[in-house]
């Protein structure tokens, strides 16, 4: 099977022919039957292509960009996902079997370039195996892959990634935004640091590691305004810190001071919603120290918390697969005229059509 390459800037007359196509699907049909989806993911380092059905993940295939020196670089990362996604996507195919039901790609948000190369696969592969192509917020599908392999049912979803920082719940047919970073997010904030600190990319795990030998506390700026956070001052901050003081002190201060606004906001949100459950999602998830913060946070409250596998905390085919198979059985369909990618698309932007 060879991928073709479509650059969706105008719409010529073989994708209006493919719309015509690919609204034949649209017909809001709930789908009872199981199904099985084909996702991919590749909206920043990692490149993902995953079939799943209702019950397990079948098949799973990723290739991860790894910047030779400095942080992600948006163009490097797209030519890795083009060069690599052929092969990510038939070795998941031999695995999986090619009887999916649809495509399932991530729309956003996430960095123009990449989200570009994989969605154009993803068109490529939905024309290609003849089913239909639905395009996922890739926020939500952190949050339902998290329901899914937990016992979670409705939480307040404490999301931390790279790029993305946000406090989520559900709440009359969306993914409401409680509270976010006003900057940068908490991985971002976390890896940007630890390139300052002469730690190769990414920085998150290697400063989790160096904080467990701290000797002390050193106080950083906390800021919490409103419902929403910001992590570019405790950066710089941390960053002039380490003038004067040993690497493990300011990984461990940097560590519980991001930690515990991020803890606060999750906290009013859950006396806000009244919900009874929290669920942590996103790669900065795997972090040992916020997970026991946010269980302390829960204990106290007498409420449930749920951390899922770390397999499925960093992005992953998987949950654009597990996303695509919810919004499939709801009847939802993306035609290839409303295909385009949107880096900004923002979780509370994408109606619920699935619970
Ligand atoms: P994601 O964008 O969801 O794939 O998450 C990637 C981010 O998770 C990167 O910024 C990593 O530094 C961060 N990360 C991964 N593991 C850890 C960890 N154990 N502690 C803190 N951050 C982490
Ligand atoms: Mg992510």
């Amino acid at each position: 099977m060879s991928l073709l390459y479509v650059k969706i800037t105008e719409k010529p007359l073989a994708l209006k022919i493919c719309d015509t196509y690919f609204r034949n699907y649209c017909h809001g049909v709930r789908e009872n039957h199981m199904s099985k989806i084909l996702g991919l993911e590749g909206t920043a380092w990692n490149l993902s292509a995953a079939i799943v059905d209702e019950n397990e993940v079948i098949a799973e295939t990723t290739a991860t960009y790894k910047p030779a020196t400095g942080g992600i670089h948006p163009r490097e990362a797209a030519q890795h996902h083009a060069n690599n996604v052929s092969d990510v996507v038939m070795k998941t195919l031999e695995k999986g079997g090619r009887n999916v039901n649809a495509v399932a790609f991530s729309q956003g948000p996430g960095l123009g370039p990449c989200l570009r190369t994989v969605a154009t696969a993803a068109r490529a592969l939905a024309l290609t195996l003849d089913v239909p192509l639905i395009g996922v917020n890739h926020c939500i599908a952190h949050v339902e892959v998290g329901i899914w392999r937990t016992a979670a049912r409705d939480p307040v979803t404490l999301y931390v990634s790279g790029a993305n920082s946000q406090v989520l719940a559900y709440r009359k047919g969306r993914y409401r935004v409680f509270g976010e970073t006003l900057d940068i997010g908490i991985g971002n904030a976390l890896d940007k640091f630890g390139r300052f600190a002469g730690l190769a990319h990414p920085g998150g795990p290697k400063v989790e590691e160096l904080a467990k030998k701290a000797a002390r506390y050193i106080p950083l700026p906390y800021t919490v305004k409103g419902m929403d956070f910001s992590f570019s001052g405790l950066t710089t901050a941390a960053q002039e810190s380490l003038k004067k003081n040993d690497l493990p002190d300011v990984c461990h201060s940097f560590q519980e001071t991001a930690f515990a606004m991020l803890v606060e906001v999750t906290e009013r949100a859950v006396a806000h919603t009244e919900k009874k459950e929290v669920l942590l999602a996103g790669g900065v998830g795997a972090n040992t120290r916020l997970q026991e913060m946010l269980r302390i946070m829960c204990e106290d409250r007498g409420i449930r918390f749920y951390v899922p596998e770390k397999r499925f905390m960093g992005d992953n085919g998987a949950m654009i697969a597990y996303l695509g198979l919810l919004m499939y059985r709801a009847g939802y369909r993306t035609a290839l005229s409303d295909s385009r990618v949107n880096p900004n698309y923002r979780p509370d932007d994408a109606e619920v059509v699935w619970r």
